[in-house]
């Protein structure tokens, strides 16, 4: 039995003021919502002020990025995964659609940060996805299995055991073009398949495989419907309190 995860993902987005008066508004909505582990990852400068906030309450705090290894160093404007853990995270995401467009993100360093962010505790949500290009020339699976296999494949099971996966269709991202429950349903599938072949039947159906993709309160309850759907990354949707905690009591 997995407990479905609903993660928001802040962007770049919120001040230290305005994350405390987000909580303020946000823990209320949630304080009965056991069905699910709940986390936000805000900017890196808000990560403070939330798990200050988020303090006994269920609510983990994530970040947006980390970088490939734990041992400080001279790596101007990157954050150890230890320091996050050190900040109070217990989440990153990893390999987020805008970073691989816009700041070079690949499949090696996805690997290398999730490894980093494993060996500090963290759990990483691993972001994969195609773009729309990718899935109009029927490549979808392609591209996953190429993810799959270049971030994720190469991790050892004791690793794998401790990551979620999110599946995020590039064209459905801060679009409103949310993928049907029967479109999300047969990548989770697949994505679920590819780790049963390299992880084992056991591995993969423990795993936590998220969707992202303009999920709102008016489509969550649809996709959380589809058996291998175990949560959301949201993105537009988690800055507001009361969207976000509508979409966790689906
Ligand atoms: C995201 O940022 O991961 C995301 C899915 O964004 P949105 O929900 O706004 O599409």
């Amino acid at each position: 039995m997995r407990t479905p995860l609903i993660a928001g993902n802040w962007k770049m987005y919120k001040t230290p003021a305005e994350t405390k008066e987000f909580f303020s508004r946000f823990l209320p909505l949630v304080e009965k919502s056991t069905h699910a582990d709940i986390a936000i990852c805000p900017p890196f400068v808000d990560i403070a002020a939330a798990v200050e906030a988020a303090a006994g309450s269920r609510v983990g705090i994530g970040a947006q990025n980390c970088y490939w290894q734990n041992k400080e160093g001279a790596f101007t404007g990157e954050v150890t995964p230890a320091m996050l853990k050190a900040a109070g995270c217990a989440y990153v995401i990893i390999g987020h659609s805008e970073r691989r467009q816009y700041f070079g993100e690949t499949d090696e360093t996805v690997l290398r940060r999730t490894r980093a962010a494993l060996e500090a505790g963290l759990t990483p949500i691993v972001c994969v996805g195609e773009l729309l290009e990718e899935r109009e020339a029927g490549r979808t699976n392609e591209v996953l299995q190429r993810q799959f296999e270049g971030g994720i494949a190469g991790l050892s099971a004791e690793e794998f055991a401790r990551i979620v996966i999110a599946y995020e269709p590039v064209w459905a991202i801060g679009t409103g073009k949310v993928a049907t429950p029967e479109t999300a349903e047969e990548a989770h599938k697949f994505l679920r398949s590819l780790a049963a072949a390299k992880f084992g039947k056991a591995a993969a159906d423990a795993l936590r495989i998220l969707y992202g993709g303009s999920v709102k309160p008016d489509n969550i309850r649809g996709l959380m419907a589809q058996p291998d759907l175990d949560g959301a990354l949201v993105g537009g949707a988690s800055l507001k309190p009361e969207d976000f905690a509508a979409i966790i009591n689906f």
